[in-house]
């Protein structure tokens, strides 16, 4: 593949490797340009596609755009399916929050409140009609709700699918050393220089995606975006299938995984880009799984993993143009960047092809961070003496 391309995806996680096959599919041609780095989100993901769940009315722009997204799911797996002959692991069985304590039972009261208000489907269930539904969860469980409108699907199982169709479809993927800077003139970026194997290397693009995640602010002319690594751990235990539903309390949640493992999750820590998992973390979620799925205790531990929801200020994505053109931003998807994927490689392609940013799209544009854009940030760093940080 030539050094040129139309365009050039700097950052080969989920999100990128999901809109360099979107576009390579239209016809693109496309090269991602990626790191090695621990962390990754998607590597540790639990997949659960799950906007019912996180829906709060102060977050309706994003709650709309997750149902949207989830809907596009069984066509965009059936595609990619269909093209690799591999499975993406996507279940459609619904998910159960559960109450093992007065306090939780409170606190899922607020949720189907809040649910029922937004006009999305949930079931109360008493304690005997959730063990009717899965008859592993713990005798203690004292009341619960069913969201059968939600999904889950295997993360790592769907990039997998991803790095087989961009073989097939001629996406180039190169990993680099270091990012240096943008091509191009000031007012135009036209690809990037980067360092590969010790050399400089420039590639040229028409336009150029930035999807690199808890590391978006690490680009040059990004620094001020106020992006943060929100640290997650999760436990990997296999063995007999306990549930076949995405199991929630307000402490943990257990995602089924047709391999037969089960993924407990996850912490929500602000500890910068600590890439370890730690003892405490993993004693606290296995200590909560065990509580309301007790067979959790004879399954065997496989291992305990980290990684790093890439999350803007107002914990919104940020996707769309950036004020130096040329430039465009896909990340910030914090804890719903697997749900979000498809709706968000539409809409941003879309604008790409249209040069128009498409209403649901909105509310996510990254320029509503006025002050963390590329020209705005170069001449905040000239006539301002604070530092990025003190701003983030
Ligand atoms: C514990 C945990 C559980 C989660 N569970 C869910 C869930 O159940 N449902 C859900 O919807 N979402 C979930 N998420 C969130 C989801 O994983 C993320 O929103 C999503 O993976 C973000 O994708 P991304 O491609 O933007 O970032 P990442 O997947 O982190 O990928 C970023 C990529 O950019 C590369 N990169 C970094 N710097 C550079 C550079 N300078 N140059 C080139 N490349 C670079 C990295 O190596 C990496 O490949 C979870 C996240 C965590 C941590």
């Amino acid at each position: 593949m030539s050094e040129h391309s139309d365009l050039l995806v700097v950052g080969g996680g989920l999100m990128g490797s999901g809109v360099a096959y979107e576009a390579a599919r239209r016809g693109y041609r496309v090269r991602i340009l990626t790191k090695a780095l621990r962390g990754v989100a998607h590597e540790v993901a639990a997949g659960m596609l799950a906007p019912i769940s996180e829906a709060e009315p102060v977050l309706g722009a994003l709650t709309q755009w997750g149902l949207k997204s989830l809907e596009q799911y069984p066509a965009f797996v059936e595609a990619l399916e269909d093209y690799t002959k591999m499975s993406c692991g996507f279940r459609t069985e619904g998910a159960i929050h559960v109450a093992v304590s007065r306090d939780h039972l409170s606190q899922l009261s607020h949720i189907s409140d809040t649910q029922e208000r937004m006009g999305l489907r949930v079931e109360r269930l008493d304690s005997d009609e959730i063990r009717a539904l899965e008859p592993r969860l713990t005798p203690r469980a004292i009341g619960g709700l069913l969201l059968p409108d939600e999904a889950h699907i295997d993360p790592q199982a769907l990039f997998q699918c991803l790095t087989a169709a961009h073989q097939r479809l001629g996406v180039d993927t190169t990993v680099i050393d270091q990012f240096v800077d943008w091509a191009g003139g000031a007012d135009r970026v036209e690809g990037a220089v980067v360092i590969r194997q010790g050399e400089k290397v420039r590639y040229r693009a028409e336009a150029t995606v930035v999807t690199v995640g808890a590391w978006s602010h690490s680009l040059p002319g990004l620094s001020l975006l106020p992006m943060r690594p929100v640290k997650g751990q999760v436990i990997l235990v296999k063995g007999e299938p306990l549930v076949s539903r995405t199991i929630r309390t307000p402490d943990v949640y257990v995602v089924p995984r047709s391999s037969g493992r089960l993924w407990i999750g996850a912490s929500c820590e602000e500890v910068g880009f600590d890439p370890e998992p730690r003892a405490g973390e993993v004693m606290e979620l296995l200590w909560e799984a065990r509580r309301v799925l007790p067979g959790v205790s004879e399954l065997i531990f496989e291992r305990a993993l980290a990684g790093f929801r890439p999350t803007l200020r107002d914990h919104l994505p940020a996707v769309g143009p950036t004020d130096r053109p040329g430039l465009w931003l896909s990340t910030g998807h914090y804890r719903n960047g697997v749900l979000l994927l498809p709706a968000t490689i539409h809409g941003l392609l879309q604008a790409i092809d249209t040069g128009g940013l498409p209403d649901e799209l909105q509310a996510f544009s990254p320029l509503r961070f006025v002050s963390c854009t590329l020209q705005t940030a170069q001449s905040m760093r000239i006539t301002s003496p604070r530092s990025a940080k003190s701003i983030q």
